[in-house]
């Protein structure tokens, strides 16, 4: 037992291991809640100094963040491979890279969008009144991150909450909390005071203690059913949460896209990361018309892709993260086959690489019914079914009950963007798929079970602030027309002034002004 503020807690233990090899990287202790507290704690009052610094110091302190992460660029990217798996590329681009643009996009838009801001309106009747828009920090915000993006997940959501001058306690995934605790020396170097960005190492029990503390809105990034749990627990005190959930992202290849640029990107968006990616493509629909030749060429193409230890240069697929996700790629395969689907590629485990190395595998054959059409995969599996018409593409795409993201493939861009309008997810692309995470610009969420919110660009940063409207009326001195004292007439009055705001021809607003006035000189006002 350990003791923090007065109160006793048990100690467990989290181990951070390499996927690729099983070496144990580090051992850590888990906050317990009590520890979860006093973290709470240290950030609320810590708060105050942090935000009054402004939002133009805040600033420049993510500017220097970005230095330091630029130049660190290399270590920081073998950490994340090391802890992860991914391939070092994926390390630099999908991580180092999207939280270098966080931090610029940041350092150019963040005054701008959480300024101050005038409010002209336009009811006559409230004319004395001068309205402004405040941008207030939430105070303490709890973020809980998952495993497949430890480092791009949590930090692009750390600086929007940081810049906007909130504290913020974050629990990182149980298998990835050293990246996170380099992300926090990162911070603490570049001028965070180290109460105002926190990192508490722990597993789901640490997380509910997080969702259960006093803090004021939770940024989840995780799967849909502890969302679930998040959101019930979220509801007892209308805790505000943004929920980033999971996905089953379909691709819809159209009649008229590229075989071979269709079949490419289809296979990196299926295979990387091995497949561990919220947005991967999890679902694939091609026109019968280009059917055989886009399965032909997609088996090619995955049984090319290089597997490895994610460390080794050149290295496309690394392994699954454990064992246990190995497994669930495993019965959605199982599940699959035994409903008539057939592996055209793929569909074993790769012992020569390490216990959790799987195949990247193409299925067809699939439908509906399978497990593997209907829930997250989450690996290197690309089933792939055929359609008919883009009305059947459309509406395969959309019988899911996830709605994160989605890809349109064709030649031409006008008929992709009409396809594109139809589908029911929080992003669709067009002609690629998942690289949309790092245009920091856009918003990123889900739509159905894929959550609630965004993260990203300026609705990412919104999030992050409480909006305040700051009412001022100009003249002080004056009693309000509509305060008591109605009188017997007063509705008629009201009456003849709403004809005059919102009468749509001439004649009948000088036929209403002529009655409001009367009015008002009945009323001598
Ligand atoms: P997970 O839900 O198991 O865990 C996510 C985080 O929640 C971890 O830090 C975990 O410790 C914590 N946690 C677990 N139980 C908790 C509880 N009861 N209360 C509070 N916190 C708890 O998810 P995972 O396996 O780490 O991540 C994979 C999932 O995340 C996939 O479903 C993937 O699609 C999703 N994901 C979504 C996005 C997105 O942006 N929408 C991005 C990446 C991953």
């Amino acid at each position: 037992m350990q003791m923090a503020n007065n109160v006793e807690f048990a100690v467990s233990r989290i181990a951070s291991v390499n996927p690729a090899t099983g070496e144990v990287l580090g051992e850590l202790d888990t906050a317990g809640p009590a520890e979860v507290r006093a973290a709470v704690f240290r950030a609320r009052t810590a708060q105050p100094d942090w935000n009054v610094l402004g939002v133009r110091k805040r600033v420049g302190v993510l500017r220097r963040f970005q230095q330091i992460l630029l130049a660190l660029k290399s270590d920081v990217a073998r950490r994340i491979t090391q802890e992860a798996g991914k391939p070092l590329i994926e390390a630099l681009l999908t991580e180092v890279l999207v939280v270098l643009d966080a931090a610029r996009y940041l350092i150019d838009n963040a005054f701008e969008i959480l300024r101050e801001q005038k409010l002209p309106h336009g009811n006559l009747a409230m004319k004395s009144k001068a309205g402004r828009i405040l941008h207030e920090p939430f105070g303490v915000i709890g973020i809980i991150s998952p495993w497949n993006y430890p480092f791009s997940i949590p930090a692009t959501e750390v600086l929007a909450a940081l810049v906007a001058g909130n504290a913020v306690v974050l629990k990182p995934s149980e298998l990835t909390p050293l990246i996170a605790l380099e992300l926090q020396k990162l911070l603490s170097e570049a001028g965070v005071p180290d109460d105002v960005f926190q990192v508490l190492p722990g597993d789901g029990a640490a997380g509910a203690a997080l969702a259960g503390s006093e803090i004021d809105k939770l940024i989840f990034t995780g799967s849909v059913a502890t969302g679930r749990r998040i959101a019930q627990v979220a509801a007892e005190r209308l805790l505000p949460v943004v929920l980033e959930l999971g996905g089953k992202d379909p691709m819809i290849v159209l009649e008229d896209a590229d075989v071979d640029v269709a079949s490419s990107g289809a296979v990196w968006g299926a295979f990387m990361n091995a497949g561990q990616t919220c947005l991967s493509v999890e679902r694939c629909y091609v026109h019968q018309s280009l059917y055989a030749d886009f399965v032909g060429a997609c088996c090619e193409k995955a049984r090319k892709l290089r597997v490895g230890n994610g460390m080794d240069p050149g290295t496309e697929i690394g392994p699954m993260i454990n064992e246990r996700q190995a497994r669930v790629v495993e019965s959605h395969l199982e599940d699959a086959q035994q409903r008539g689907a057939r592996v055209l590629t793929g569909g074993v485990r790769l012992r020569e690489f390490g216990p959790t190395f799987l195949a990247p595998t193409v299925l067809a054959n699939v439908d509906h019914s399978m497990r593997i059409m209907q829930e997250e995969t989450f690996g290197p599996v690309l089933p792939i079914m055929s359609f008919s018409d883009d009305a059947e593409g459309v509406r395969l795409a959309n019988d899911s009950n996830f709605g994160l993201a989605a890809s349109v493939w064709t030649n031409d861009r006008a008929h992709g963007e009409r396809v594109a309008r139809q589908i029911q997810a929080g992003t669709v692309m067009v002609n690629d798929a998942v690289s949309c995470f790092s245009i920091s610009e856009a918003p990123h969420g889900g739509v159905k079970s894929s959550g609630l919110g965004r993260t990203h660009g300026r609705w990412g940063l919104e999030e992050m602030v409480r909006v305040k409207y700051l009412d001022s009326d100009r003249i002080p001195r004056m009693k309000k027309i509509w305060w008591f004292g109605y009188g017997s007439g007063f509705a008629g009055e009201m009456k003849s002034f709403l004809d005059l705001l919102y009468a749509r021809s001439l004649r009948e607003k000088v036929k209403a002004a002529v009655n409001s006035a009367g009015a008002l000189w009945r009323r001598k006002l």
